[in-house]
């Protein structure tokens, strides 16, 4: 069909080649017979899209398609257009040397091999397009940042800091992470929080506010009461805190900014469009170092002055427990700041004037952590901000990391390497001043570029801009949640990993998870730095008889592993002391057949006590309950009302304590882990196979009922037709047209929505 329809418009497009002057030539010889690479993707997206078109007007599989099968022309028709069709799809194989014998189309039963070998070309093209748009864009895949021993990088990245800078520098990395710098926490006025409890704004003043600030916060003796403080035994200062605290429980854990933002509303002049006001350059602007509250107060009244300004903060998070925010960097059209917020750190909650004043807009780029880490080390909120990040999502650009706006706004190439230097450095080296600088000094002046796009790709409508506010609106409501460890903490990080454990080797997991997290908020460390997770599966997995073989698991041996490895040991003995189990997964994955607490499909609830995925008994569960009599469940019901609210978040206490007597062959585990045993794993495991081969079957036969010429090409073409769209990008690119690719990138996802794209 592809092939009927290019002969069609063979016409139209010689016409357009006709116009060609001499120097587009050779660009020609892409695409011959085409102006350029869009006359070109026109051409073949109207073909496919009338394809597609004709396909939809085919007599629909079942009895219509029975019906006009029954008639000889058309059963040839169909043969001989799905003759060329595979023979078309076959040759776009070829080219990219992908298996293709999809073309032998005597074997009707292969439609589904056939579908996975169009989808795998695909795949394999599409890759290569990826590539090619990498290439174009100036990323070389292979370059790593330079980052601290066992330093793991945040899953969700919004800046992008693989980029090769376009002038290529012939010096490798500098020394980014120095040894021995002084611990900034220790200077810092107010103790960092590392508690098992959940986070409570800092704040105490509301400047700008609509809504008074709760009585909790102004109240500093309710706030500065720590349970840990009272001269009472824990337990006690724990209920009193309680009481205390239940009142306000509502306003502890409230966005102190709620009331405004939810009434924030984006005034008319920041709706239209902006005549971008070109930045200043780097050479002829103020950049000043603010580490005295003098200078502070002063930039914090300029700032109330302005209508403006644009803020980035550079953070550390290997050596300490929940991050330090190191460095904020403002510039206003004027001047650059940059801000030294470890010296300046109880201080810095002054700016919440500028801040929260809803007059004056403050740019970010990919403000999500930032607004967490002003929260958090600050007291500091954000009311009326511009994150460029989202603007530029909005306008579908080919990447949104501020080096790619940097460059296409400002042909300024930033180097992103210092994205991950050790920001506690000081003094500050020149270059890293540089860098920081750099990123919030072009930013005005993006955000009135995107602004005036935003417009303008919405026909001058406001929508799409309103749109970027609304969400930069939501990103400012955001709260900062302090990581909490939980009895289940280990199993989301064991989920993550994919890693199947046996019980020892599970138990062994979970005893270090809750060693390094306890260490690490005691020592204000990150849990990476204590012990990185890859070598934690590493002990787990091996489970070593002696100490050296624990060490021999770390390499490089972080430090309090080093220190405390009979500890270590140990834990891992009590893992050994498990009895030999496998467990396939998590206990809330649907996998789970044997530990499952929830899971009777195979023991009857009388018969098998609930058990945890670890093995132990669940004391709530509804079996323990009946059994209780009154009185017992009202001696429950006390006691609990005398819990602790946050005993959840608390390390579980049986860390450090040796669980011999637990796995005792006597005991009553043992006696249900044996039973649980007995019922064989491999038992199960074969009747959930056997039930998977029959579901299976069943479904090969209902597809194969279906599977016939139309549904075949039905299929094709959606395959073409994103085969099509691959060689636009490539042609583009080949070209060198247009270096900025602004095809939404979601096209290049993976084959699994290869279904949905069309
Ligand atoms: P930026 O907004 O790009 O200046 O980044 C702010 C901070 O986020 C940096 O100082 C880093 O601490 C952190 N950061 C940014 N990107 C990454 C990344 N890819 N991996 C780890 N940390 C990052
Ligand atoms: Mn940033
Ligand atoms: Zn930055």
């Amino acid at each position: 069909m592809m092939n009927s329809s290019k002969s069609n418009d063979a016409t139209d497009s010689s016409c357009q080649g006709g116009n060609l002057d001499t120097t587009e030539e050779v660009k020609d010889e892409l695409c011959p017979g085409f102006k350029d690479a869009d006359t070109f993707v026109k051409y073949g997206l109207g073909a496919v899209l009338s394809a597609t078109k004709a396909s939809a007007g085919l007599p629909q599989s079942g009895d219509e398609y029975d019906f006009y099968r029954s008639f000889p022309g058309f059963q040839e028709f169909c043969e001989s257009q799905g003759d060329k069709l595979l023979h078309c799809m076959s040759q776009i194989m070829q080219n990219h040397g992908c298996r293709s014998h999809i073309k032998d189309r005597d074997k009707l039963t292969g439609i589904e091999e056939r579908f996975d070998l169009v989808v795998d070309s695909n795949d394999v093209i599409l890759e290569r397009a990826g590539i090619l748009l990498d290439e174009a864009d100036g990323v070389n895949r292979s370059q790593k940042p330079v980052m601290p021993v066992g330093f793991q990088p945040p899953k969700i990245v919004v800046s992008s800091w693989n980029r090769k800078s376009v002038c290529a520098r012939s010096e490798t990395f500098r020394l980014l992470h120095a040894k021995n710098i002084a611990r900034p926490q220790l200077k810092f006025k107010e103790k960092v929080d590392n508690s098992n409890t959940p986070f409570v704004p800092k704040i105490f003043i509301k400047p700008n506010s609509l809504k008074a600030l709760p009585s909790y916060f102004t109240n500093k003796q309710i706030r500065k009461e720590r349970p840990e403080d009272l001269d009472v035994p824990a337990a006690l200062a724990d209920f009193i805190h309680q009481q205390r605290t239940q009142e306000h429980v509502e306003d502890m854990f409230a966005h102190p900014y709620q009331y405004e933002l939810d009434h924030l509303i984006v005034p008319e002049s920041l709706l239209s469009k902006p005549e971008p006001q070109m930045y200043k350059p780097l050479a002829e602007t103020n950049l000043t170092f603010v580490d005295s509250l003098e200078d502070l107060v002063t930039l914090n009244e300029k700032l109330c002055k302005s209508s403006e300004f644009a803020v980035d903060l550079e953070h550390h998070s290997y050596r300490s427990f929940l991050g330090l925010t190191c460095l904020m960097q403002v510039s206003t059209r004027e001047e650059d700041f940059i801000i030294d917020t470890l010296e300046l750190r109880s201080e810095l909650y002054i700016l919440n004037e500028a801040f929260t004043d809803p007059s004056i807009v403050k740019v970010f780029h990919g403000a999500d952590s930032d607004i967490e880490w002003l929260q958090r080390d600050f007291g500091l909120y954000v009311v009326n901000l511009f994150d460029t990040h989202q603007a530029s999502r909005a306008l579908n650009l080919a990447r949104h990391s501020l080096d790619h706006l940097l460059k296409h706004f400002c042909d300024v190439d930033s180097d992103k390497r210092y994205q991950l230097a050790d920001w506690r450095i000081r003094p500050l080296p020149e270059e890293m001043i540089q860098y920081a600088r750099s990123d919030t000094h072009y930013l005005l002046y993006i955000y009135d570029c995107v602004r005036a796009q935003l417009l303008d790709s919405n026909h001058g409508q406001p929508g799409l801009l309103q749109c970027v506010w609304n969400k930069s609106r939501d990103i400012s409501l955001k709260k900062y949640l302090k990581p909490i460890y939980t009895e289940e903490s280990y199993l989301e990080l064991q989920r993550k990993q994919k890693k199947s454990f046996n019980t020892q080797q599970l138990t062994a997991f979970r005893l270090l998870f809750a060693w390094r997290d306890k260490l690490a908020r005691q020592e204000d460390e990150s849990t990476g730095y204590v012990l990185p997770t890859h070598m934690m599966i590493k002990i787990s997995e091996e489970l070593p008889k002696e100490p050296q073989g624990i060490i021999a698991c770390c390499i490089p041996v972080p430090p309090l592993v080093r220190q405390q490895v009979n500890e270590l040991h140990s834990l891992v003995q009590q893992a050994r002391e498990m009895p030999l189990l496998k467990v396939r997964n998590h206990r809330c994955s649907p996998e789970v057949s044997l530990f499952g607490p929830h899971d009777v499909s195979k023991v009857s609830e009388g018969e098998v006590p609930q058990v945890t995925a670890d093995g132990e008994l669940d004391s709530y569960s509804p079996n323990d309950q009946r059994s209780m009599s009154v009185a017992q469940m009202k001696a429950r019901r006390i006691i609990e009302s005398f819990e602790n609210p946050f005993r959840m978040y608390l390390p579980s206490a049986d860390v450090h304590v040796n669980k011999n007597a637990k796995f005792d062959p006597s005991s009553k585990i043992f006696e249900i882990s044996k039973r649980w045993k007995l019922q064989s794993v491999e038992q199960q495991q074969k009747e959930l196979e056997a039930k998977k081969k029959i579901r299976e079957e069943a479904k090969q036969q209902a597809k194969k009922a279906s599977g016939n010429l139309v549904q075949l090409s039905f299929k094709f073409l959606k395959q073409s037709h994103i085969i099509c769209c691959c060689f636009h990008r490539a042609a583009k690119i080949c070209l060198e047209i247009q270096p900025v690719w602004k095809w939404p990138r979601r096209r290049l996802q993976r084959h699994k929505d290869v279904g949905l794209i069309v």
